[in-house]
């Protein structure tokens, strides 16, 4: 139990946060743990995956989610859906299953929250502290006050009852239209309403393994893989650093090793099950 406690990881959300991160462990663990750490049965080493609804990856289509989690299954990831993080004192989790898990460490992708800021009225904060925008960003019942990006929710838009997902592309339109607005109000002239326009979403599981929803274009594997890869290293700043990037990746794929080092003692510091527990 203690070594277990220390071996085993518990992620608690499985959005394309906890998705993508028990996907890279289980490769550090099958690709690298197992030549740093030759002294550790990595056969004991458990990655869970717990997420309250019935499927991954929620904002994504249902195929991206059964594929989401039949990649997860194959690779080994114990995945809890419909399952909840009752609660954790930094060595038990107990979830609404009344399964009791062991572990020292628990990482939350479960969401977001604002940071709240005081003056404003307090019906304009909502769920997660975002505050309630209008069509122009503009936080509901003042005209010189903008929310942009994850901290606002706006109302309106059908395709997104529940406000516009919490990622960097709504973020982005949203902050040069209010740019936009605001010098068009400074001269007079009416503001434009936002419209988000989806590009889609991806997310990477693992080594040849991704999904892919591009409005009805879904895609999952290897070729969702790449298009990843491509999109997200065409997204770092300047040619220099997508050069650099691509040639680490490229890197690691081909020798199945990444380069950073957490450089700690072997067998030299001994847990006692006391020890392991939190105090
Ligand atoms: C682990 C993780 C992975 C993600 N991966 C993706 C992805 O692959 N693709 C994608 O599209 N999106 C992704 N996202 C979401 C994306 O990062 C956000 O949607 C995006 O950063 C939102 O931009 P923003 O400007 O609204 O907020 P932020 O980027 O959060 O910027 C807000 C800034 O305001 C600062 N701040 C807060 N309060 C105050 C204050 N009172 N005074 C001054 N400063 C303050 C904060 O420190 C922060 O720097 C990911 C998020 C996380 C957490």
């Amino acid at each position: 139990e203690v070594m277990n406690s220390l071996m085993d990881f518990v992620i608690v959300g499985g959005g394309p946060t906890g998705v993508e991160l028990a996907g890279a462990l289980t490769e550090l663990k099958k690709n690298v743990f197992t030549k740093d750490y030759k002294e550790l049965d990595m056969r004991e080493m458990d990655i869970h995956l717990v997420e309250a609804s019935p499927r991954l990856l929620n904002g994504m289509s249902e195929q991206a989610s059964q594929k989401a989690l039949d990649f997860l299954n194959e690779m080994g990831v114990k995945v809890h859906l419909n399952t909840a993080v009752k609660s954790y004192d930094g060595y038990e989790v107990n979830l609404s299953s009344g399964e009791k898990l062991i572990s020292r460490t628990l990482i939350w992708a479960a969401g977001i929250k604002g940071n709240p800021i005081s003056g404003l009225k307090p019906e304009v904060v909502t769920r997660g502290n975002r505050l309630l925008v209008d069509e122009f960003n503009r936080v509901k019942g003042y005209d010189n006050i903008f929310a942009i990006g994850d901290v606002a929710l706006m109302e309106g838009d059908e395709r997104f009852p529940k406000g516009h997902p919490q990622m960097a592309p709504p973020a982005q339109q949203q902050g040069r239209l209010v740019a936009k607005n605001i010098r068009n109000l400074m001269k007079g002239s009416a503001p434009r309403p936002f419209r988000y326009f989806d590009k889609g979403s991806m997310a990477t599981v693992g080594r040849n393994k991704a999904v892919v929803d591009m409005g009805r274009i879904r895609f999952q594997g290897f070729f969702a893989w790449y298009v990843w890869m491509f999109v997200h290293l065409m997204a770092i700043v300047g040619w220099k650093n997508r050069v650099f990037t691509f040639f680490s990746w490229m890197w690691s794929y081909l020798t199945y090793d990444r380069s950073n080092r957490l450089i700690i003692g072997r067998n030299e510091e001994k847990f006692s099950p006391e020890e392991t527990k939190p105090h």
